[in-house]
């Protein structure tokens, strides 16, 4: 089976060319490892009948984006424009896109489906077969003035009105990832103790989200002493600095012995999966969220007889909906996420400030498109 997207678009699907061909747009480009620049590229236009063209208003940088320029995401090649989180509003649509029009504002999902194949009939849209996580990676991305959407009625999500919209520049990716592949793979459930291993902007959204089924304790692991303020202030009921205490026996003593119901691992490390592995107590599940480079070492002889889970998922966002509902309810209130804002023409900057996030104290960046 050949992939859609390296399919040459059939002449009755393509659109007739606007006078718009030639306009440039600012976007951030890859421009090989260690590499980024700000720069003029043409403006997207519709390629296939299901496409949409969006104007991004706001945008954002992800961890994945720096994963990406230290050279761990080899299908991302030069020239591609970064990006897979933003709102934005429709400036085009393809003559198959049924469900949005020009003018909508829109959430654009990290995940493309195509919502027909196998994965996606079973909610699995990051495994969509024409799809996935294409934007920013096999596809050119959101930090631009203009994306192209492809698959628009099922990769776009409707923004409605009187809600603050940098929260849902984080139901891009932030909050799906850390609800689907940390709080719901974790299992958690009212009355349990959980641990949250990454104070980052997935482990604090993991933070925010495990609320919903009220658990007793969240402990917060992490380095970065701002952060773990920012967690406690977030409802976190015990903060741990693993470079100056033991984490493990830290949790171990607060759940006297027991360990944790719940151990999200929201870093990717083999020595943040190790603490969640000696924390998750018999019967407890171990949710990875963290992207992993290095193998890790698993101690079933420790773990074979605990009756415990190890989950790990690419996040689908077949949560997205339920997420939004619960942010215009007042219900969910992720602001705290977001530090700094700049405006797209100063993306070398927002960059610098992500990439020193400890000293600059940087959880989210927006990017905004005037
Ligand atoms: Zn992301
Ligand atoms: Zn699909």
């Amino acid at each position: 089976m050949s992939s859609a997207l390296h399919q040459v678009p059939k002449a009755a699907d393509l659109q007739t060319p606007d006078l718009q061909t030639a306009k440039m747009m600012g976007a951030v480009v890859f421009q090989g490892v260690g590499k980024r620049s700000f720069e003029q590229k043409p403006k997207p236009q519709i390629q296939l009948a299901t496409d949409a063209v969006v104007k991004i208003t706001k945008t954002t940088i992800c961890g994945t984006d720096l994963h990406i320029l230290k050279g761990d995401v080899p299908s991302v090649s030069k020239g591609r424009i970064l990006g897979h989180e933003g709102i934005g509003v429709i400036d085009s649509v393809g003559s198959a896109v049924s469900f949005f029009k020009p003018g909508d504002l829109v959430l654009i999902s990290c995940i493309t489906s195509c919502g027909k194949c196998e994965f996606c009939k079973k909610g699995m849209y990051s495994h969509c077969e024409q799809g996935g996580w294409i934007l920013g990676n096999k596809i050119d991305g959101t930090q631009a003035e203009y994306v192209r959407i492809p698959f628009a009625d099922t990769s776009l999500h409707k923004i409605p009105d009187e809600i603050d919209t940098d929260s849902m520049v984080l139901l891009s990716d932030v909050l799906p990832t850390a609800y689907e592949c940390g709080v719901l793979n974790g299992h958690v459930q009212p009355g349990d103790q959980v641990a949250i291993v990454g104070a980052g902007p997935i482990g604090l959204a993991s933070l925010m989200t495990v609320q919903f089924f009220s658990p007793t304790d969240v402990f917060v692991v992490d380095t970065d002493d701002s952060r773990l303020e920012t967690a406690k202030s977030l409802g976190a009921t015990a903060i741990i600095n693993s470079q100056k205490q033991n984490a493990v026996e830290r949790i171990l003593q607060l759940t006297e012995g027991q360990g944790v119901q719940a151990a999200i691992e929201a870093v990717g490390i083999p020595d943040t999966f190790d603490i969640c592995q000696k924390v998750v107590a018999s019967g407890g599940s171990i949710a990875n969220v963290g992207v992993h480079g290095k193998s890790v070492e698993l101690h079933l002889e420790d773990l074979w007889s605990k009756n415990i889970t190890i989950k790990t998922r690419l996040v689908d966002t077949e949560t997205t909906p339920l997420l939004m509902k619960t942010i215009k309810a007042g219900m969910l209130e992720p602001s705290p996420l977001i530090t700094h804002h700049f405006s797209l023409q100063e993306a070398m900057s927002a960059y610098e400030t992500f990439e020193s996030s400890g000293k600059k104290h940087a959880l989210k960046v927006i990017m905004m498109n005037k």
